[in-house]
């Protein structure tokens, strides 16, 4: 396994890489969601890479870009044990060197939900995505459904930029009692950890009233919020959102023939917590 630090020694090591080329991007702290991600990319590929930064553009002035939790050695490690070729692990000023001002602004497709909460996010994830594929050019790129609109967004970058990656999304890993692995869970306390699988309870209960024949999106929400408002120690709902699960546009009525995706952010803690599940 080769470590790279550079965008040119990676361009160089993946253009000579055997095909195809699968890509896992990361921002590290890795857990079995990510490994998910690392086991499907290596069974599919001859040539498996994996990125671990930690993107300060995504990042908001009030969020934690600087306590983000960082583990390179042990992430080193693990990506090892799963048959990782390449690991590239730039320094900020490698991907964004001074003078840097050229962005990737995604549309309609960034303006709800995690797009509203976090002004800028999407085009710091859709920049830095960009860049990766255009530096290491794999053939496919695995994604979790855990961040369903990240993924919706990376899609549809992907093809309108005509930039001809496969993108894989993986489905979400969760603890046995439910809640979507996350590197900020660790940011929980003891209380608020025991509190956290309500969200994953709230989108079964929206699927459930949905499985028994509810298409009122409304309702369908308000199944969810009874679930999440019994929690004290949830301090905000930040939204329940019924969306058309490949264009992120809100529905009011939940179609037949086209998948939707119900999501939740709450905020617990110190921790905004994000789930979804796609009806279906
Ligand atoms: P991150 O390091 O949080 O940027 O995540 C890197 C990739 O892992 C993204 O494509 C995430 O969607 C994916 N991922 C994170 N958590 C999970 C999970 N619990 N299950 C599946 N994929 C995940």
């Amino acid at each position: 396994m080769q470590v790279i630090t550079t965008c040119a020694e990676m361009s160089r090591l993946s253009w000579a890489a055997e095909r195809p080329l699968g890509l896992v991007p990361t921002m590290g702290a890795l857990h079995e969601g990510h490994l998910s991600l690392v086991r499907q990319a290596r069974t599919d590929s001859a040539a498996m890479a994996a990125s671990i930064f930690v993107n300060p553009t995504q990042f908001g002035p009030n969020e934690d870009f600087a306590t983000y939790p960082r583990s390179l050695e042990r992430d080193l490690e693990l990506l090892q044990a799963e048959g990782a070729d390449l690991v590239f692990v730039p320094p900020p000023h490698e991907v964004y060197p001074d003078g840097f001002d050229t962005w990737v602004e995604p549309g309609s497709i960034a303006e709800g939900m995690e797009g509203a909460a976090r002004p800028g996010h999407f085009r710091g994830v859709a920049t830095v995505v960009a860049k990766l594929f255009t530096i290491i050019r794999p053939d496919r790129a695995y994604f979790g459904q855990k961040d369903g609109q990240q993924v919706a967004v990376i899609r549809k970058m992907n093809a309108d930029l005509n930039l001809g990656v496969d993108v894989v999304t993986m489905p979400t890993i969760r603890e046995p009692d439910g809640l979507a692995l996350s590197s900020r869970n660790a940011y929980l306390s003891a209380e608020e950890r025991e509190t956290a699988p309500a969200v994953y309870r709230a989108l079964c209960a929206a699927e459930d009233i949905w499985r028994r024949g509810e298409r009122d999106a409304g309702r369908i929400q308000r199944a969810a919020h009874n679930i999440l408002s019994r929690e004290p120690l949830i301090d905000a709902v930040d939204y329940v959102s019924t969306v058309d699960a490949e264009t992120m546009q809100p529905l009011e009525t939940v179609p037949d023939h086209r998948p939707v995706m119900i999501a939740i952010a709450v905020r617990l803690g110190p921790v905004r917590l994000i789930d979804n599940v796609v009806l279906g």
